[in-house]
């Protein structure tokens, strides 16, 4: 008889995009993003942090103060990560990320020609540019869907190697 509990498609790849957030280095929020193409295959994977080059330790993480000094004008999130990490045309694939895309990510996800958006968390649902990524992920007919909170910290102790 097979296993039950294995894993479904939608959590592997959310348990992917949460390990991959655990990759960042920014102390207030880490996110993580995994492109899939349409035979369920990783195409790739992206966290929020510093471009290349770019010290992780020289660089800010502050939120507050002059926008020269916080992470804002410096930190590539998740989503321009893994698009850019992706050696493929990503026409018709779909993005499982573990925070709502802003709207500069949602730009890219529809210029990259991403077709569905799922995510974990939307803590920043009312705020301005969640507002403008919904405004254009509508317009373009990009759909995003909410997956429920998923039993991923269980997992990594549960396989066995007998
Ligand atoms: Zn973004």
């Amino acid at each position: 008889m097979k296993r039950k509990e294995y894993l479904d498609w939608k959590t592997y790849f959310m348990t992917v995009a949460k390990a991959s957030a655990m990759r960042s280095k920014d102390p207030s929020t880490q996110v993580g993003a995994v492109v899939v193409n349409r035979l369920q295959q990783i195409v790739s994977t992206g966290y929020n942090g510093f471009p290349r080059g770019i010290s992780d330790d020289d660089f800010p993480w502050e939120r507050e103060g002059d926008f020269v000094n916080t992470k804002y004008p410096y930190v590539a999130h998740a989503e321009l990560n893994a698009v850019v990490a992706s050696r493929t045309d990503l026409t018709g694939c779909e993005l499982y990320v573990t925070l709502f895309p802003c709207n500069e990510c949602a730009k890219i996800l529809i210029q990259a020609g991403i077709s569905k958006i799922y995510f974990m968390d939307n803590k920043y649902d009312n705020e301005p540019n969640v507002i403008a990524s919904k405004r254009m992920l509508d317009a373009a007919q990009i759909s995003y869907e909410l997956l429920p909170d998923l039993k991923i910290e269980i997992l990594i102790n549960d396989i066995k190697m007998d």
